[in-house]
Formats: structure tokens, sequence, C-alpha cells
């Protein structure tokens, strides 16, 4: 190995450009040219081989990157095997990727990345009867699972990253979910599986006597190669459920304590799961489906010590629960600490304990499952623990805890600085009987590098996930190897598997031959020649892998390596200084703001802490991220995004990369929805991130005529509305709206907003008003911040705001300025003109300070310009009156909901005429304000209002107006918000977002409600 024929790792055609310089000339990226050139020719699929799109596909979940040759992501199958024969003629290495969520660099490299979850994701056939589903690689398990869920069944293989994992992803893997001890991993689950070879052939791999031609030949090959490997896979193969590393050579007489098919027959199919994308291209998968447990109920037991839950694991199995999950310490403060799981962790605790175990059993009978769960509680008494178990019977309880549960990683790895928890070897399994010896030996092993590792996940099988912090930037590299080496040992000593669930990738190629010997092996390099003799797929994975810690591999590579990680100076407009930290990995202690010596000051930190898990590409409850959800690319995705920003501040897509086109355009999308900053799960904000590039961008390039329209709108809207005639003269002429299209951009099948003469300034009653003096005497007051789209577009709004908080007996107060109206800078920031944006802002806070101080709620009815207070007016060197402001600034929903709460708004409403819809405004989610929201609406006798579980609406501000951007922002209403309202002709919408009521208004034909203006009218 290689071959004469074989394709060497092209090395020299990867275009990652140390820090900034240009392109590297060598003469393979002629090669390179011929490839993307043949792609385009002879395939329907999309050729990425800019540098944006390469910088995006160099990373995985792991810590490695490697730019790859070119990305391509075929449209059918007939592009995928055109692809492979494109590059084996070309002699281009190929590598297979499914959602990219690999914890050990398998999915990246110097080749042709083959991204299959964009198009490759039909569910060709499902069998209920004899349970069986037939599959395209790019299916998400989460999608599957949807389609099955009807007909009782499911594919138990839960993954944690259910949402985003692809069933080729998980078969490469041989990926094991949270129930294993039930189910098995994907080797136990896959029953056939078709795919091309490297030299174009399609193979169907599957049950031993099925097989015919080169499929039978590789059978007897591989029996012949086992039998010959008799003795030492005896000797060294690990008998754990969860070794995934290196081949499975043993399909013909399995080591695994549960056999690989349900039959115990030989599948030849299972010879390729877990192989990584190194032998062939995976076209179809046939699964194994099972029924959906009819019941479930969980056992939380509280452990006063680590220690003590590591050794009752052992006798909890014996029980014959389907998963037994660790949280330990750490993860419970984290999770205590983070305001979403707060009440579901609380909820499970009994005190304080140091780790926690989650027992389920699931089945058909409750009954039966309950007298499981009062077994669990005696075997605990008996065990020196009793009154140690909190009893969840309730599903949704359950789920609650299991999301937490899911959630532990990302959790853990919000830490702030440059000592990351890293995977290296974080799914060791070892015997039960062991577990809490190796544990407890692991612990001082990190102790004795200065650090630690926080634990969890399946105490059931022995596989505990444990992450070390290590500083890769520094001396991370050097003690990553240190300890893998002391783990090993451990893992030798109690005979464990050393590979047990996440791979072996780039991280743990390199300790097959160690944990099998020179033999098996070699064994395994002659299954790759047998199955892939021109070594296209995948080099250097499984066998001839490099060193884990070969610096050129390393996404933050120390000094030393070839391409060091250095993050260009850069004087951000924003103060990221909160990121700008760095942390202690025993006490997880963080330094002042501004200590972590970021040539960003912040931003390029902010911007790294995307690990790249992947938790984005949801398509699931929440909002993130909408734009993704309607273009599937990888470049408009936060984590595509997020990665692009990386890639420009660290100076690898060339000089001035953040304000150049490559970046702007993979923001181009983004909606600045927020969805990002509560949901990513480690902050990542990107529409913060947005306004910092288009400063930047605006700075260096200008702005364009329609941005500045758009920003300096409340500066001229008073002035406009008074010749409302004119202003409105594009809705109604013929052809004004196409010449608007075409000199600035707006698009023409937009209604914009009508221009209205009663505006809010000119009509409101000003005796439901009080002086500012009044107010901060009174009792109950509130000053009504009434922002440019309510007051001059929706003027109903802010009266019907006013005059509801009147009746409810507030003192209210206006804030006014000579000439104009006070405004909070939301149209300048989402412009990126940040002056601008600071100078009105500091002037409304000014306004705002005196009554902030005395404690006065500060009430708006727009979310994109409240919150703005609360969020961007924070980091814009507005010092502490920003701080005072935004500690009493309130959604009117947020406002009467904390006073109805108080007792002190109890409004006498009329019961609503019809259901109520509500569709939250994705600032209002992403801040928590639709729960008030739908809190006050239960306060109309007999409501009950449902929220539309929605992404964005699709009109973020003024992004839907802009032609470019129509098509995609009908297509994020179509995903599920106009579907509801078309179901439901005869609801009262909701919603309280000016964009979103005009989205609604132009997509459903509906006029949608602010609050204020129901409750007015029901009062
Ligand atoms: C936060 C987090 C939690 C995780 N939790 C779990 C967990 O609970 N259990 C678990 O097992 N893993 C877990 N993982 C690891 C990872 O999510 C899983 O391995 C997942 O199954 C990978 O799916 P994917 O679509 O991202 O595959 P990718 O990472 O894209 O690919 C995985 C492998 O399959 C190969 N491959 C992909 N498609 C094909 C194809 N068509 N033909 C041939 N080879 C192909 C790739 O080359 C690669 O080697 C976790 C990862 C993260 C980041
Ligand atoms: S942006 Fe957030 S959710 Fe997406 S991959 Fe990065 S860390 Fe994960
Ligand atoms: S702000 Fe919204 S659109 Fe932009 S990256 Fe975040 S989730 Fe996606």
């Amino acid at each position: 190995m290689p071959s004469a024929l074989a394709i060497e790792w092209p090395v020299a055609i990867i275009p990652d450009q140390p820090q900034g310089s240009a392109q590297p000339i060598d003469v393979r990226t002629e090669t390179a040219r011929t490839l993307a050139g043949r792609l385009r020719a002879e395939t329907q699929g999309e050729v990425l081989f800019d540098a944006g799109s390469r910088g995006r596909y160099a990373t995985d979940a792991s810590i490695y990157q490697v730019t790859p040759v070119g990305v391509f992501v075929p449209r059918s199958a007939r592009d995928v095997r055109c692809a492979i024969d494109i590059a084996r003629e070309l002699a281009v290495p190929l590598l297979p990727r499914g959602a990219g969520t690999s914890q050990c660099g398998q999915t990246v490299g110097a080749a042709l990345v083959i991204d299959t979850s964009k198009y490759l994701r039909r569910i060709v056939e499902i069998d209920a009867e004899a349970r069986t589903a037939t599959v395209e690689p790019g299916v998400v398990l989460d999608q599957l699972n949807a389609a099955l869920k009807p007909r009782g069944l499911w594919f138990p293989v839960d993954v944690s990253t259910s949402a985003q994992a692809t069933l080729g992803g998980m078969a490469g893997n041989n990926s094991c979910g949270s129930r294993s001890i039930v189910y098995g991993n994907m080797v136990h689950n896959v029953l056939g599986i078709t795919a091309w070879m490297s030299d174009g052939e399609e193979l169907a791999f599957g049950p031993l006597a099925g097989l015919s031609g080169r499929a039978a030949s590789i059978a007897s090959f591989v029996r012949d190669l086992a039998q010959r490997h008799r003795d030492e896979i005896s000797a060294h193969w690990p008998r754990e459920l969860r070794r995934v590393a290196g081949y499975n050579l043993d399909i013909f007489d399995p080591r695994s304590v549960r056999p690989y098919s349900a039959d115990h027959g030989v599948n030849l199919a299972h010879l390729l799961v877990g192989s990584e994308g190194t032998l062939c291209f995976t076209r179809q998968l046939t699964l194994r489906l099972a029924e959906l447990p009819r019941a479930r109920v969980l056992g939380v037991i509280n452990f006063p010590s680590f220690h003590a839950a590591m050794d009752a694991a052992q006798h909890i199995v014996t029980l014959g629960p389907s998963a037994v999950e660790l949280v330990d310490r750490i993860m419970i403060e984290l999770s205590l600490s983070n305001p979403e799981f707060r009440p579901t962790i609380e909820a499970a605790l009994l005190g304080r304990p140091d780790a926690i175990l989650l027992v389920e059993f699931s089945g058909d009978d409750k009954a039966t499952l309950l007298a499981k769960l009062k077994q669990l509680v005696t075997l605990m008494g008996d065990l020196g623990l009793p009154g140690s178990v909190v009893e969840l019977q309730e599903e949704r309880a359950q789920r609650a805890l299991w999301e937490v549960r899911k959630a532990g990683l990302n959790v853990m790895m919000s830490l702030k600085g440059d000592g990351k928890p890293v995977s290296f070897i974080e799914d060791c399994a070892v015997p039960l009987e062991h577990l809490a010896e190796y544990t407890a030996a692991l612990t001082e092993v990190f102790a004795r590098h200065g650090t630690q590792g926080t634990w969890y996940a399946h105490a059931s099988v022995g596989t505990l996930h444990v992450r070390p912090i290590l500083d890769m930037r520094r001396d991370g590299t050097k003690k990553m190897r240190a300890i893998a080496e002391e783990a090993a040992e451990l893992v030798r000593k109690y005979r464990g598997a050393f590979s047990g669930e996440h791979g072996d990738g780039l991280c743990r190629g390199e300790w097959i031959a160690w944990q099998f010997g020179p033999a098996l092996t070699e064994a395994f390099a002659a299954i790759k020649r047998e199955l892939d003799p021109i070594n296209l797929f995948s080099p250097q994975r499984i066998v001839d892998p490099p060193r884990m810690d070969d610096l050129s591999l390393l996404r933050f590579a120390p000094p030393g390596a070839p391409h060091p990680y250095r993050v260009q100076p850069l004087e951000p407009v924003l103060d990221w200084s909160a990121w700008d930290v760095s942390n202690d990995p025993i006490s997880q202690r963080i330094s002042p703001p501004g200590s972590g010596g970021d040539p960003a000051h912040g931003f390029a930190k902010a911007v790294e802490m995307c690990n790249n898990n992947g938790h984005c590409r949801k398509f699931d409850a929440g909002t993130m991220c909408p734009s993704y959800r309607v273009t599937r690319d990888e470049r408009h995705l936060t984590r595509g995004r997020a990665n692009t920003l990386r890639l420009a501040l660290s100076g690898m897509l060339g000089p001035d990369a953040l304000t150049g086109q490559e970046l702007r355009e993979t923001l181009e999308l983004c909606v600045s929805c927020k969805g990002c900053r509560r949901e990513c799960p480690t902050g990542i904000d990107m529409a913060k991130m947005k306004i910092e590039v288009l400063a930047h961008y605006g700075a260096r390039h200008g702005f364009t005529l329609k941005d500045r329209l758009i920003a300096h709108l409340p500066d001229y809207a008073r002035a406009l509305s008074r010749v409302c005639f004119l202003a409105n003269l594009p809705a109604r002429v013929p052809g004004l709206r196409q010449l608007g299209q075409r000199l600035l951009g707006f698009s023409a099948h937009r209604t914009l907003p009508r221009w209205r003469s009663d505006t809010f300034w000119r009509t409101h009653d000003a005796n439901l008003f009080s002086s500012r003096e009044a107010a901060l005497q009174a009792d109950k007051a509130a000053v009504l911040f009434v922002d440019t789209f309510n007051a001059n577009f929706e003027s109903d709004n802010a009266r019907a705001a006013a005059r509801v908080l009147k009746r409810a007996g507030y003192t209210l107060h206006l804030i006014e300025k000579q000439g104009g109206a006070h405004c909070c800078g939301r149209t300048f920031l989402a412009a990126g003109m940040l002056a601008q944006a600071k100078s009105r802002l500091s002037a409304l806070l000014d306004a705002l300070l005196p009554l902030a101080q005395a404690g006065v709620a500060i009430v708006g009815l727009e979310p994109a310009c409240l919150l703005t207070l609360r969020d961007e007016a924070l980091v814009m060197g507005l010092g502490v009156k920003a701080q005072m402001v935004a500690a009493q600034a309130l959604l009117f929903e947020e406002f009467l909901a904390r006073e109805a709460k108080a007792g002190r708004f109890a409004p006498s409403l009329k019961a609503a005429e019809a259901p109520i819809l509500v569709h939250g405004h994705c600032h209002q989610k992403a801040f928590g304000a639709a729960a008030p929201l739908l809190e006050v609406l239960r306060l109309i006798p007999g409501a009950t209002p449902q929220l539309i579980e929605t992404s964005c609406c699709g009109m973020a501000g003024s992004f839907g107006y802009d032609a470019r951007h129509y098509q995609v922002s009908m297509q994020m209403a179509e995903l599920a918000l106009l579907p509801a309202l078309r179901a439901r002709p005869e609801a009262i919408v909701v919603a309280d977002g000016t964009s979103c009521r005009q989205q609604i208004a132009d997509g459903a034909g509906r006029r949608a409600l602010h609050l204020a203006t129901l409750l007015d009218r029901l009062s």
C-alpha cells in the first residue's frame, strides 16, 4: 500500500493559503480545474470549488481542518456515479459526507468532498410489515423517524445528533444511540447496502446467501482473511458492544456480545458499516426497523458520589433497562445555569447530587414498566441509597430531561476562552464492572496534566463521554498525546475498546494498530486493497492513518505548525470583549473581559465558539436557521457563516476577506433573526456578527442608495407622511413598482407599507399621557416607546396600546424629540451604519435614563426595536446608561404578563369571536417573549391561543422587500407559517412584528393583529 495505481493524497493542490498569501501555484491545480470543469459539464450537481466553499467543507465537529480539492453536491445517483468516474480518471481522491458532524475528522481531507445531504434524501421504501426501510444516504434520522411514526415504527439507533445525522453517515461511523443496550449499533440494524466501488461498479451487499459475482468473491476473501487471523482476532478483538474501530473483519464470527444479525447469519453489508467511507460510496441502505415502544418510564437516581454512580451501573443493567445515561456534577451545574434547562433538571434532582443516572424502561405495558421502576427503587435501597430515585412517569417530563441530556455536550462546549473540551478519548468503552475504577483512574490522569473532564452518556454499555479541557493553540497537542497514551493503558488494563462510538477518523486511526496489533492492521489494509485497490475513497482513514497530533491537520494549529492559526488584528465596531477571555481548565474560571489576547478584541473568539457540531442544521422546533431550512446550503447556515468568518479573520481567505464579496454573499441570506443567539449551544450570535461585518464592508465600499433609504427611514418618515399621496404613488401607479425594482432593488412583487397622514404623533390623544414628573411619581407608570413603524404605518396599534394601559390605570409618558421622534437605531444597525445608529440610540437613552433610573418600565410594541435596547445597545460603547435602560425595557406583552402576575393588570375583556393563532416574531422568541404573549392572550375569557411552530416568517425587516430575496423570503414563509394560516381561515391571527404582519398580508391575504389592538378591541 499504496499500489502503483494508487491515488496519492494531493497535498500540493490543497488550496489553503498560509496566512493571507495568494493562491499557491502548483501544476496539479490544473487537475482541480479539469475536475471542476468536467463535473460541471457532465453532471447536474453543484460544483463548489471556490475558496469559501472549500473552507466551509474543511472542517467537521473535530479539531481538524484540511481544505478539500473541491466540493460536489450531487442531485442524483447518476451524478455520484459520474463523479466517481471522473475522480478516478483524474486520480483525485473522493470523500463522502453527510451532515459532517463526525467528531474525529472523518469528513475532512484533501479530496473531492461529495455532500449527499442536500439532494440524496429520498426514503425509497418503507415495508411496515417486514419492518424494513430503504433510504438514500442523505436521509436524516429524524426525517425517517417522522415518516415511520404514523406506522408505529422507528429506526432505533437514536444518536444525539438525530436532527442532523444522515443514515449514510451513521452507517459510515457505525453510530450508536442512548438505547444501544436494547437495539445495538448501526451494524446491528443495517440489512443491506448498495454501493459504488471505485471502478464505478454498483454492488449489492447483504446476507451471504444472496450474494453473487464480485460481492460473493469479496465475502470469500473476507472469510479466508478472518480464518487466517482467527488467533489474532481472538487475542486482540475487544468484545465490547461499543467497539467501532477498524473494519468488521469478524462478520463471520462476531466478537461483539451481541450478534450482528438477528438470525445470527452473515451479512456482507456489515463489513461496510463503520468503514468511514473508505471502501465504497453508499447509494442506498436497507434498515431494520423496530416497533415504537408504547410506553416509557424514567427513574432518575441521585448519587452522593460519582464513584457510587459508576459502581451501580453494573447492577442496574440487570433489571433490563432500555437506557442508563450519566449526567455528572459539572453537567448538572451547567444545565442549572441555562434558563431553558433549569426547571427540567431541577425537577429531577434531590438536593445536590454528585451525579445522576437516567434509567429508562420501555415496552408495551405501562404496568410492567412501573413494576420495573419499583424494582429499581428497591435495588437502590439494597445498594444503600434509599429514597434516591425521582420517578418520571409522564412522557413530556421524560422527553424534556432527555433533551437536557442530549444537549449535554453542546452545553459543555459553551465554555468561553481558548481552553475547550477536546474530543479524542471521549468514547473508550470498558466492561461495566471496571467502570468506577476506570473513570477514577482517568480523572487522576487528567489532574496530572493540569486539566479535568466532564463525564456523561452511556453508562449502560460502559461508554462514557469525557473531554478534557485543552488549549490546542498552545500546549494542547502535547497534553492530548500524553493523556491518550495513559488512557490507552487503562483501556488495555480493563480489556476495553479505545474507539467505542464516534469512529476512528484522523484522531484514532493510529490507535487501530495499538488496539488490534500488526497482523490485524495489515488484514485491514488487505480489505482496503480488495475493495478499493486504487485508494480512491477517503485515503488515510483506518488504513495508513496520520498521527492524531499531526500539526498540519489542526484547525487551531499552534506556533511551529506548518500553518499556525493566527488572527489578523482588527478594531471591531461592537464590543466583543466578553468573549476576549481565557479560562482555567480546573476551576473553569473566566478571566476579565478583554484579557484574552485576541487581536480582534473578542470578535474572533466569539466566531471561534462554533465547534461545527451542526446543531444549526435542524428542521424541528425553534427558529435557527431559516436560510438553511430553505436552501439546505452549507453556505447559508450558521455553521457555514461562522466558518467563513473564522477563515476571513485568520487570513485564510486572502487579504481583506472581511470586507470581500465572499463573506458578504455568505451573510446575504442571514435574516438576522437571532435564532442562533438563543438556539446555538455555544451562543453564536450571527445577527450581531453580520452588523460587525456590514459596518466594515460599508466603511470600505460605501452604502447603496437602497441601504440609505431604508436606514434613514426614521429620519424622513414624519416629513413623508405629510405628503402620503405622493409617497404612496409606487403602490398605485402601474409600472412604478417595476421601476423601483430596477432602480433600487425593491421587489415589484411586494406591496410597500402604506404611508398615512394619521401618524401616531399627529393623532394620539394627549390626555392619555402625562408629564415625566407625573410618571416618576406615580405608583403605576410606564413610558410608551413608539417606534417608527407603529408610529407611521400602523398608528392604530400605538393608540390601542395607550388605551389598554391607561384603562388599566397606568400613568403613561411619551418621550418626544424636537422636530422628530426618537429612534432605536435598528434600521441603521441592519445596514451596518454604526455611527448613525449609535447617535440615535444615545439620544434615546438620554431621554429614557431618568425614568429608567427611577424604575419606570419602558414599554415597546415592535420586538425588533424595543429589544435593540436589551441587545445591541449593550455592545455599542454606550456605557452604564445602556445597561440601566435595558434593565427596564420590556415588550408590551412582557410588561402586561409581569403586571398580571403581580395582580396589577386584570383587564375586563370580552371573549374573542374566533380561535387565536399566534406567530412569534423571531426576536421575541430569541428573548423568550413568546411565552408572555400567550400568557396575556389567555387573559381573554375562553381563549386558548395556539403558537404556530414557525421559524422566521421570511420578511425580517427589509429583507423580504429586496428583489434578490423575494423568493427565499416566500419560501421561508411557506415552510410553516402560511400553510398553518391557510389551514385555519377562521382564526384571529396575532403577530407583534410589523414585518411579520406584512408577510402575512402578502402571503396569506390575512390581516394579523398586534396584541395591543386585539386587547383594545375586546375591552
Ligand atoms: C454534539 C454531537 C453529538 C453526537 N452524538 C452522537 C451519538 O449519540 N452517537 C453517535 O454514534 N455519534 C454521535 N455523534 C457523532 C456523529 O454525529 C455521528 O457519527 C453521526 O452519525 C454522523 O452523521 P453525519 O451525517 O454527520 O455523517 P458524516 O460526519 O458526514 O460522515 C460520517 C462518515 O460516514 C461516511 N459517509 C457519509 N456518507 C457516506 C456515503 N454515502 N457512502 C460512504 N460513506 C459515507 C463519511 O465519509 C464519514 O466517514 C455526535 C456528534 C456531535 C457533534
Ligand atoms: S453555529 Fe452553533 S449550532 Fe451551528 S455548528 Fe456552530 S456551534 Fe453548532
Ligand atoms: S441570525 Fe437567523 S438566519 Fe442568521 S445565521 Fe442566525 S439563525 Fe441563521
